[in-house]
């Protein structure tokens, strides 16, 4: 295996010999695909990867030789990053900077841990809330809580895209821009 040191970059991007996106790799994990003729470079990111015998381009977006069936998770997992990401970090109430996780219909009274039933909320909004629904304060969500989809999250999951990802994952124009 290659002594491979990457210098910049966090992830690259692989895509199944068929383009349709799979998951996101380290650059490293990336180039040992490549050195091994496992996948082809697609896209390049800034910066080379040096190793004894090597000099390869750092890669960003890289495609493998062989197709690979795939068995999909239907489900995104619910963690805190994930709500803060699908709710864009902004309070549901009143759409100010969020830092808490609210249960739109409080647990203490049945309401479950589901992407349904759970919104990123300020520390304000989520104190005055308590134990009581939006509708009990006269209080509207802006949308319907719900499971996050698409290509784009079942490979990125919370993580940030990078740009040169956007030809490939189906990204909001928001986070593509
Ligand atoms: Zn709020």
């Amino acid at each position: 295996m290659p002594d491979i040191r990457p210098t910049v970059g966090s992830g690259a991007l692989v895509l199944n010999a068929s383009y349709e996106p799979l998951c996101v790799v380290s650059v490293r994990r990336a180039a040992i695909l490549v050195l091994s003729a496992k996948a082809v470079c697609v896209a390049d990111g800034e910066g080379v990867l040096h190793s004894a015998r090597h000099a390869l381009p750092v890669p960003s977006v890289v495609r493998l030789t062989r197709f690979v069936r795939v068995p999909y998770r239907s489900h995104v997992g619910l963690s805190r990053r994930a709500i803060f990401a699908r709710d864009g970090w902004r309070c549901a109430y009143c759409r100010g900077p969020a830092e808490t996780i609210d249960h739109v219909f409080p647990r203490s009274r049945g309401g479950g841990h589901a992407w349904e039933n759970v919104v990123a909320a300020c520390a304000k909004c989520n104190h005055t809330k308590g134990d009581k629904t939006p509708a009990e304060l006269g209080w509207r969500l802006h949308s319907a809580p719900a499971a996050p989809k698409g290509t784009a999250w079942r490979v990125l999951g919370h993580r940030a895209p990078d740009p040169r990802w956007a030809g490939w994952l189906d990204l909001p124009e928001t986070e593509a821009a």
